[in-house]
């Protein structure tokens, strides 16, 4: 089969390699489309995300979905042919944080597309039939990919608690950013602003029905829209660009007493940023990693049921053959891309 490794920073190889065989309680999936992600961007350009470097030639990609080939005890549940999305994280289900029903922080966490476990940028992937789940015919394989990233948003939303009729501000309009949105406004929340730096990016997120994106040192109008919030600000923000100056902006624009989640991953080490602010306004501080298994289904259920679309932002798509240059696109943020999906695969 083909597979796309990253060989270097910045460097893809394409390579033939023996499809791989699904062992017990696996199932062996066509990939169909993957998507290009913020954190697959770390290890494109730095060979690293935090602690985890690559050491060797990786295959990333774990947003993704296909079609079951060979779905081995599984099959009553997938037969050969079923469009599937695939959940990427493999938590060990035992440990205590999968018994506290948080096994996105499992001590024994595997990720696909993350090393050890080789991603969706190859024809074909093999994964544990239980992080499966049927995608419905009303989501085209283009989109599959972007399940796993509006499940991310939903996970973010769901740490913020009770959203109802209470004001956000979106610092970053990358996809995560875009889908928070999106879920923050089904859940009834009013998200006030969002700041993104990109102009393509600012128009999308109005074009997605976001009437007030800023730019994020426009501090002239984010004082008028705090005016406009009781005179005190949001009582969210949501940092969702990774960026060392949004961390510090996110404390700042919240009102005293409120909540800063954070979801954007920062450059690996240490970064300065100065907490007084969180501590004098007395702050709560959420930070969140990945989503967990009913994000992934409660995404693909508001997909199939259209009250969220994720049909605008499937509009860089690649062939597999060019995944060198998705990659590009997407590091240099060219206008008008906001997530690189690679389809068809193979
Ligand atoms: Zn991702
Ligand atoms: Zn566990």
């Amino acid at each position: 089969m083909r597979a796309a490794y990253l060989v270097a920073p910045y460097r893809f190889e394409r390579r033939e390699v023996p499809a791989p065989t699904p062992g017990k309680a696996e199932v062996l999936v066509r990939v169909t489309a993957a998507g290009v992600c913020g954190s697959d961007l770390h290890f494109y350009s730095a060979g690293r995300i935090g602690e985890v470097v690559l050491d060797q030639p990786f295959v990333m990609g774990h947003e993704f979905c296909g079609v079951v080939e060979d779905a081995g005890e599984f099959s009553a549940s997938f037969p050969k042919g079923t469009r599937v999305a695939a959940e990427p994280s493999i938590a060990c289900g035992t440990c205590f944080y999968c018994r506290e029903d948080r096994p996105n922080l499992c001590l024994n966490l595997t990720f696909i597309g993350f090393p050890p476990k080789g991603g969706g940028y190859a024809e074909f992937i093999t994964l544990p039939g239980e992080n499966l789940r049927c995608l419905p015919d009303s989501i085209p394989d283009p989109q599959g990919p972007l399940v796993e990233t509006l499940a991310v948003a939903i996970h973010t939303v769901e740490l913020m608690g009770d959203v109802r009729g209470k004001s956000v501000a979106i610092l970053g309009a990358g996809p995560v950013g875009l889908l928070t949105f999106l879920f923050l406004r089904y859940c009834g929340a009013t998200v006030a602003y969002m700041t993104e730096p990109i102009e393509s990016r600012r128009e999308f997120a109005q074009f997605l029905g976001m009437p007030t994106v800023l730019q994020p040192d426009d501090f002239q109008s984010i004082a008028e829209q705090e005016r406009e919030l009781d005179g005190v600000g949001p009582e969210f923000v949501v940092e969702a660009a990774g960026e060392p100056a949004s961390y510090s902006q996110a404390m700042q624009f919240v009102r005293r007493g409120g909540t800063v989640i954070y979801c954007g991953i920062y450059p690996y080490g240490a970064m300065s940023v100065d907490f007084t602010p969180a501590r004098r306004k007395e702050l709560r501080m959420v930070f969140v990693r990945r989503s967990l298994p009913r994000n992934y289904s409660e995404a693909i259920r508001l997909v199939a049921s259209g009250e969220i679309d994720l049909a605008p932002f499937c509009r860089a798509v690649y062939p597999f053959d060019r995944v060198a240059t998705a990659f590009e696109d997407a590091w240099k943020r060219v206008p008008g891309l906001v997530k690189a999906i690679l389809h068809p695969v193979g």
